[in-house]
C-alpha cells in the first residue's frame, strides 16, 4: 500500500533536480514546526528511531533540514558492509553512506553553524536521507523553532526570519506538523497560529502534543479530544523524551548519543499510555464521541503514513498532468531546437578534440619549408637593407664606387682597399649577427601565435583553461626545442663567417633580387618624400630646404672660424681679437626667417636626408644593371648589394634545413600527442561533462535534453502509479 508515497518520493526526489517555476510541479511533504523546546525533535528522533538531531542550549536548527526517510527491507542476521540496511548520506555532500548517526549529528551540527550569526538563518534546505528497515517511507522537513520570547542571544530579527522561513515551507501541498507541548496552553502555540493563517479548516494539518507526561492525564486527554482548536487530522499525543540524550554531548560522540534508541526509551511511552487507559478512551459524547483519542509515536508514524499516501495521491492526478504539460513543452522545445539529436558530453569533448586535430593538421600543412624559407628571407632582407643603408648609402664617397664600376680598366683586384674591407664587414654583420637565434625566435614566434589563434578559435574560445592549457603544451615543446635549434642553425651557418663562395647562377640571382630590394626601398624613399612634399607644400618646403642648408652653411662658416682661431692661439700669435668676439659677430648675418618653426625644419631636413638617400639609391640601381655587376662574382666588391643578397640567401637555406628537422618536424609530431595524452586523457565523467557545459550552447541543449529525459522517467514512473492508484481505488468505490 504504501507502494505510492515510496514512488513518489522517488519522482519527488527527480523532479527537484529539474529546474522549474512551476509550483505545480512540488508533491506533498510534511513540514515540522513547533516552537522552540517543544519537543519537535524529540518526535522527529522517536519517528526515526535514532538520535541524529544537533541540540545545545542554543538554537541550533538554523537550516531547514529535508529528511526522507526510505524503508528497506530488513536483511537477516548481522548486516555486512554490503548489506547496509541503516545509514544515511546527505546527497548534496558527496560523504557517502554514513552509519553512525553520531556522525550525521555532527554533520548537521557543523552545517547549520557554518550559516554565519549575522544571517541567523539560511533558507537553503540541507537534504539528508535516511535508510532503514525501521523507518516508513516519508519525507520530512524540519524548521527552525519559533522564538516565543525574544533576548539578547535571539533578537527580534531572529524571530521574524524564522517565522517567514516557516511560512514558506508550510504552503500547500505540504502537510503541517504543528508540535505543541502540552505544558503549554494550545493558544499560545505559534505552530498552531501560523498553521491556521494557511490553513484555517485545519485540512492538512496534524497536531502533536508532546510531553504529555507532564500534565494530568485527564487534561491530556481533553487536549486531544480535539475541541478547542479543531483539525481535521486530529491531534496525537506522544511522550519521547529521550532522557539519555539531554545530558549527551551536543557533538554526540558517546555511544548513546546517536546510537539506536534503546526499546527503554519507546518503552516509557507505551508505560505511560498504559498506565492511563482510562483516560485515553473513546469520550461517550461531543464532537469526538466513540472516537479513540490518538496517542504514541507508533500511532503518529502511521498517521503520518497515511497522510502522506492519501495526500500523494490527491496531488497525483495534478501533477500527471503538470508533469505532461512540462514534457511536452520540452519535447517541443527540443525538437524545434534541436530537431530531437541527443548529444553527451563525451561526444562533444571528442568533436572538439577532433576540431582541434584537424586545424592543427590544416597549420601544419601552411608551415612548411617554403613558409619558413620566406619568413626567413624576409628577416635578412630588412637586415641586409639595415647594413647596406648604415655602410654604404650613407657614406658620401659611395658615388665614387659606381665611377669605379664604370671604369672597365680597373680590374676587382685593384678595387681600392677600402671598399674590400667595407664588403668585408658588411658580410660580417651580416653572418655574425646571432642568425641561429635570431632565426629561431623568430619561427618559434609564428608558431607560438598559430597556436594562441588555434586556441582562441571556436569552440576553445568557451574553454579558457583548455585554451590555456593548449598554449601550454605548445610552448612547452618549442621551449624545450629552442636551444639546441638555435645552436645547430648557428653551427652549421659558421662556414659562412670565414668565406662565401658564390656561384655565377648564385649572383644572377642574388643580383636581381637585390635589384628588386633596392628599387623598392628607393620607392619608398620616393613616397616618403612625396608625403612631405604634399603635406608642407612643394614652395615652402623648397624655402625651408633652402634656408636649412643657410644654415648649415653658417654652421660650417662658425665651425671653420674656431678652428682658424685655436689654431692662431696654438701658434702663439696674439692678433688682438679673440676667438669669440669673431663667433659673435658671424651671428649677424644669421638668415632670420620667423614663419620657418621648428617643425617644418625637421619636415625640410627629413626631405633633405631623403633626396639625397633617393639619389644614392638611383645610383646603386644602376650599378646593379650595368655591365661590371652582370659579370658574375668576381665584381661583389663593386656590387655589395648583390653580394648581401647572395649571402642572405645561402643563410636562410642553412637556417631552414635545420629549423626544418629540430624544430618543425619534432613539434608538428610531438603537439597532437600531447594534446591526445594531455587534454582530456585523465578527465573522469564529471570533469567532462563540466567541460561540455563551459560552451553556453552545448550547456542548453544538455539541459534540455535532460530535463525532457527526467521528465519522461517521472512521467513513466507516475503512469505506473495512476494504475495502481485506480486498482487500489476500484475496491473502494465498490464497497
Ligand atoms: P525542540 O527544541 O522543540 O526540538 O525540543 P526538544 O526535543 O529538544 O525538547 C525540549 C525539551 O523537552 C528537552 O529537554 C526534552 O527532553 C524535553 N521533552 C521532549 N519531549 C518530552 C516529553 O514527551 N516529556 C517530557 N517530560 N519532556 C520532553
Amino acid at each position: 500500500l504504501m507502494l505510492l508515497t515510496r514512488k513518489l518520493i522517488e519522482v519527488r526526489n527527480i523532479l527537484k533536480s529539474i529546474d522549474h517555476d512551476s509550483d505545480k510541479l512540488t508533491l506533498p511533504s510534511i513540514v515540522v514546526i513547533g516552537s522552540q523546546s517543544s519537543g519537535k525533535s524529540s518526535v522527529l528522533e522517536a519517528i526515526v528511531g535514532h538520535e541524529f538531531l544537533p541540540k545545545g542550549n542554543n538554537m541550533v536548527t538554523r537550516r531547514p533540514i529535508e529528511l526522507t526517510l526510505i524503508h528497506t527491507p530488513a536483511t537477516k542476521g548481522r548486516p555486512t558492509k554490503d548489506t547496509l540496511v541503516e545509514y544515511g548520506e546527505f546527497p548534496g555532500l558527496g560523504l557517502g553512506k554514513i552509519t553512525d548517526f553520531a556522525h550525521i549529528q555532527k554533520t548537521l551540527y557543523d552545517l547549520n553553524m557554518a550559516v554565519p550569526a549575522s544571517e541567523c538563518v539560511s533558507d537553503e534546505p540541507i537534504e539528508l536521507r535516511i535508510h532503514s528497515p525501521h523507518v516508513p517511507d516519508l519525507t520530512l522537513i524540519d524548521l527552525p523553532g519559533y522564538v516565543q520570547i525574544s533576548n539578547i542571544d535571539q533578537p527580534e530579527e531572529l524571530r521574524e526570519k524564522i517565522s517567514s522561513l516557516c511560512d514558506k515551507y508550510i504552503q500547500e501541498p505540504n502537510i503541517i506538523l504543528a508540535v505543541c507541548a502540552a505544558d503549554v496552553d494550545l493558544a499560545n502555540s505559534p505552530a498552531l497560529r501560523a498553521s491556521r493563517r494557511v490553513d484555517p479548516l485545519g485540512l492538512r494539518t496534524i497536531g502533536v502534543v508532546t510531553k504529555m507526561d507532564l500534565v494530568p492525564p485527564e487534561v491530556g486527554a481533553g487536549i486531544l479530544n480535539n475541541n478547542k482548536y479543531p483539525l481535521a487530522l486530529g491531534y496525537i499525543g506522544v511522550v519521547c523524551q529521550n532522557k539519555m540524550s539531554r545530558f549527551t554531548s551536543t557533538k554526540g560522540h558517546d555511544n548513546q548519543g546517536g546510537g539506536r534508541m534503546t526499546s527503554a526509551v519507546l518503552k516509557q511511552e507505551d508505560a505511560f499510555f498504559g498506565a492511563n487507559k482510562e483516560h485515553f478512551r473513546a469520550p461517550a459524547r461531543g464532537r469526538n464521541a466513540g472516537v479513540e483519542p490518538m496517542v504514541g509515536t507508533d500511532t503518529l508514524r502511521r498517521r503520518l503514513m497515511s497522510v502522506l499516501e492519501e495526500s500523494m495521491g490527491s496531488s497525483l492526478h495534478g501533477i500527471v498532468n503538470a508533469v505532461q504539460i512540462e514534457l511536452e513543452e520540452a519535447s517541443y522545445q527540443f525538437k524545434v531546437q534541436y530537431n530531437d539529436r541527443t548529444i553527451t558530453a563525451e561526444s562533444y569533448v571528442a568533436g572538439a578534440m577532433d576540431m582541434l586535430k584537424l586545424r592543427f593538421k590544416e597549420l601544419a600543412a601552411h608551415f612548411g619549408k617554403p613558409e619558413v624559407r620566406a619568413l626567413l628571407k624576409q628577416a635578412l632582407d630588412d637586415k641586409v637593407m639595415d647594413i647596406l643603408a648604415q655602410m654604404y648609402w650613407s657614406d658620401a664617397k659611395t658615388p665614387e664606387l659606381s665611377q669605379l664600376a664604370d671604369n672597365r680598366k680597373l680590374s676587382p683586384e685593384e678595387l681600392d682597399r677600402y671598399w674590400q674591407y667595407k664588403l668585408d664587414a658588411s658580410t660580417s654583420a651580416l653572418t655574425k649577427s646571432g642568425i641561429g637565434r635570431l632565426s629561431t625566435q623568430l619561427v618559434v614566434d609564428a608558431i607560438r601565435s598559430q597556436i594562441e589563434q588555434l586556441a582562441l578559435t571556436e569552440p576553445f574560445n568557451h574553454h579558457p583553461d583548455a585554451a590555456d592549457r593548449i598554449v601550454g603544451f605548445g610552448n612547452a615543446i618549442l621551449r624545450d626545442r629552442f636551444g639546441l635549434t638555435a645552436d645547430q642553425v648557428e653551427n652549421c651557418v659558421k662556414p659562412f663567417k670565414y668565406e662565401v663562395e658564390v656561384e655565377p647562377n648564385e649572383w644572377e640571382a642574388g643580383r636581381k633580387g637585390s635589384l628588386q630590394l633596392v628599387e623598392r626601398e628607393l620607392s619608398m624613399c620616393d613616397d616618403a618624400l612625396n608625403q612631405i612634399k604634399k603635406a608642407v607644400g612643394g614652395r615652402r618646403l623648397r624655402g625651408a630646404i633652402d634656408y636649412v642648408a643657410q644654415l648649415e652653411e653658417r654652421d660650417r662658416k662658425k665651425a671653420l672660424a674656431r678652428l682658424r682661431a685655436r689654431e692662431a692661439q696654438s701658434e702663439g700669435s696674439d692678433s688682438g681679437s679673440s676667438p669669440t668676439s669673431l663667433i659673435e659677430t658671424d651671428e649677424d648675418d644669421d638668415p632670420t626667417r620667423p614663419d620657418y618653426n621648428s617643425a617644418l625644419l625637421v619636415k625640410a631636413r627629413e626631405a633633405i636626408f631623403l633626396s639625397q638617400r633617393s639619389n644614392i639609391l638611383k645610383m646603386r640601381i644602376a650599378a646593379l644593371k650595368a655591365r661590371r655587376c652582370r659579370e658574375g662574382p668576381d665584381s661583389k666588391g663593386f656590387c655589395p648589394e648583390a653580394f648581401l643578397n647572395v649571402v642572405a640567401d645561402k643563410l636562410t637555406y642553412t637556417a631552414v634545413m635545420f629549423i626544418n628537422i629540430e624544430l618543425l618536424s619534432e613539434f608538428f609530431y610531438q603537439f597532437p600527442r600531447e594534446i591526445d595524452s594531455r587534454l582530456v586523457y585523465d578527465m573522469d565523467k564529471s570533469e567532462l561533462a563540466r567541460f561540455a557545459r563551459e560552451n553556453p550552447s552545448v550547456k542548453r541543449h544538455l539541459d534540455l535534453q535532460e530535463r525532457k529525459e527526467k521528465l519522461e522517467t517521472v512521467m513513466e514512473k507516475l503512469d505506473s502509479l495512476v494504475k495502481i492508484y485506480q486498482e487500489k481505488q476500484a475496491p473502494k468505490r465498490q464497497a
